[in-house]
């Protein structure tokens, strides 16, 4: 490698205001770096110099003029938006961003809301969205029991994500059911569609007819029962998330998989995604990253601490203590975290008239609208 010239003495510094001479340039505010209206950046980092140093002049009026070399590019950073830069990135998805729960913290039910006054009062909506991101859950009540109105529920938070089951799907008992969702069997704590990537991020479900007898739904928090178990299984936590296991559904018309860790982490360690469903998850297979980590141990061992990894989190998972239980009467909607909150059903008569209809969203259309409502003034 060639060595750079020397840097005149003029050049400037590495640094300024505590900001990275390359930062700053990278995030230069002027006209020609970035436009005035949208505020994306007119500059690709590439037709940026590669070595970059500035010279601050003196602040005055919160506003910190500099200068670049090579180039003498000049800029003023406001000292109020440089501020708002520190800290760490405002990612909404992980657990640090998340208020975890167990069955104890509702025990009146789910954070419900009137469909009416959700629908009237945007400060309402505020307040349930913010659950949906925050706790992973929303109810609302008094939703019309017709069928479609679950999805002017989604639009009401983001946009419906069609897949091969439609825009909506329903669920109710079938005599050829090609999912056991479509029967009166009781279904383990789960996430939906674990064989999608990206998987959908928001599930709802709205009561038409409640069952007879049984049907009641319950919800999980699998970040933290993701918690618990790395709280009390260190070691099967860290196989849980080094471990990609693909999920796989097909029928008449679709063939879908995807290859992904039980527990998602992001770069610092967080959880951030949960995929449980032993309905569809396929054969654990050698090979992996976790099996590199775990030391080349032989595929035998590495198989049996997967399995008994898996089972130590359903067994979390299927803690009571854990799932809040609650019946959909006709007019409920529920919405979801698919990402981190699980759903269970206990059984129910196959001669029973439940009818639920279900559709697909996503969390960053709700952060969306959330951002949205929360720019209004604090008068509505
Ligand atoms: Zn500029």
């Amino acid at each position: 490698v060639p060595a750079l010239p020397p840097e005149p003495p003029e050049a400037g510094l590495d640094q300024a205001a505590g900001f990275a001479a390359a930062w700053l340039r990278a995030n230069c505010p002027c006209r020609r770096c970035r436009d005035p209206h949208s505020g994306q950046r007119l500059v690709s980092l590439t037709d940026l110099p590669a070595r970059v140093r500035v010279t601050a002049g003196p602040e005055s009026g919160g506003d910190l003029p500099v200068t670049f070399w090579p180039d003498g590019h000049q800029a003023v950073f406001s000292r109020s938006w440089l501020t708002q830069q520190s800290g760490p990135p405002a990612d909404d998805r992980t657990e640090a961003a998340k208020r975890l729960w167990t069955r104890a913290d509702f025990p009146a039910g789910p954070p419900a809301w009137p469909w009416p006054e959700y629908l009237a009062r945007a400060a309402v909506r505020e307040q349930g969205l913010t659950a949906l991101l925050e706790e992973g859950l929303m109810l609302l009540r008094g939703v019309p029991a017709e069928p479609g109105a679950v999805l002017t529920v989604a639009a009401s938070l983001g946009f419906v994500r069609e897949t091969n089951y439609g825009r909506l799907f329903d669920v109710r008992v079938t005599t050829t059911p090609s999912n056991l969702a479509f029967t009166g069997l009781p279904i383990a704590p789960h996430t939906d569609n674990p064989y999608r990537d990206p998987v959908p991020t928001v599930q709802l479900l709205h009561c038409l007819e409640g069952a007879a007898a049984g049907g009641d739904s319950g919800l999980v928090d699998g970040f933290a029962a993701a918690g618990l178990l790395r709280q009390e299984n260190p070691a099967a936590f860290g196989v849980l998330a080094g471990t990609p296991v693909t999920f796989a559904y097909a029928d008449a018309t679709a063939e879908l998989r995807a290859t992904r860790p039980l527990i998602g982490l992001d770069p610092a360690g967080r959880i951030r995604e949960v995929r449980f469903n032993n309905r569809s998850m396929q054969p654990w297979r050698p090979g992996g990253p976790a099996g590199a980590a775990a030391g080349d141990r032989d595929p035998v061992a590495a198989a049996a601490a997967f399995y008994a990894a898996a089972r130590a989190f359903a067994e979390i998972l299927a803690r009571p203590a854990l799932m809040l239980t609650f019946r959909l009467e006709p007019g409920d909607c529920v919405a979801f975290d698919n990402t981190r909150v699980l759903h269970a059903r206990t059984g129910f008569a196959a001669t029973g008239t439940r009818h639920l209809q279900g559709c697909y969203a996503d969390l960053d259309g709700v952060s969306s609208a959330v951002g949205v409502l929360r720019r209004r003034t604090h008068d509505a």
